[in-house]
């Protein structure tokens, strides 16, 4: 990254972000940042319901997958492992080049991403500080209903033509159950620092992964993946210890 773009925060040219994005990016510090956020909250907006809309999007169509698939022969167990590692897949290329590089059409995601959830959270300064700022790390449940009933079933469709109704049927709901594994792991990253999780083995190692990718030295070039660092450590990008750190307040 160069010296001008870590400077602003690694997010590029303001004038072409949309109005509410451009009032959290130029607010001065991250506590400012996050006071603009709050106030651009829909009427009624609760915390506590996104998380169950969220679950309840993914939840339920993938327990009725796996209801409908019955007992897993081999076919199914191949496909749960193959839901595993596309999963992983999607997360970490998703995540290191369109939510981190602006790409023709998907916008969107580096909208969201870097200048949205990257603005408010730094490391060191990655809790959220209560229940309703869960949207600054959370999608809406259409987004998420997107993946789960869109997304997901067209990634299915291979497998279903080469393995059958049943191993598809299991593909579907792993994938989906991973995408609500995604979410659930990076909201506790941004719990308290400290706090019981982090001591669980493996999940406390996945949370200190995510938050030194929120560091400013580090959020364009590593710490990519979420649930599985596969890529970030066959691609060289694991980054395990302190940076130096610049950028926004
Ligand atoms: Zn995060
Ligand atoms: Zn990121």
């Amino acid at each position: 990254m160069t010296r001008r773009a870590v400077e602003s925060g690694g997010v590029g040219d303001t004038d072409r972000v949309p109005a509410s994005y451009r009032e959290i990016l130029e607010a001065p510090t991250l506590a400012e940042r996050r006071a603009v956020w709050r106030r651009l909250r829909a009427p009624g907006y609760r915390g506590s319901t996104r998380i169950a809309q969220v679950m309840a999007v993914t939840l339920v169509p993938a327990v009725l997958a796996l209801w409908h698939a019955g007992p897993w022969g081999w076919k199914a167990l191949g496909a749960a492992v193959g839901a595993v590692l596309v999963g992983a897949s999607v997360v970490y290329f998703s995540h290191r080049f369109p939510m981190h590089h602006p790409m023709r059409g998907l916008g969107l995601l580096y909208d969201l991403h870097t200048r949205c959830h990257h603005m408010v959270f730094r490391e060191g300064q990655t809790e959220i500080e209560s229940i309703d700022d869960v949207d600054m790390v959370m999608m809406p449940w259409r987004e998420a209903a997107a993946i789960g009933w869109v997304l997901a079933p067209l990634l299915t469709v291979p497998w279903w033509l080469v393995l059958g109704t049943e191993a598809a049927l299991v593909y579907y709901a792993v994938a989906v159950l991973y995408y609500l594994a995604y979410e659930l792991v990076h909201l506790a990253s941004h719990l308290r620092v400290g706090g019981p999780l982090d001591r669980v083995p493996v999940l406390g190692w996945l949370l200190r992964h995510h938050r030194r990718h929120h560091a400013w030295a580090v959020m364009h070039h590593g710490n990519f993946s979420m649930l599985i660092p596969l890529w970030d450590w066959l691609l060289g990008t694991l980054v395990t210890g302190p940076r130096e750190t610049s950028g926004p307040r």
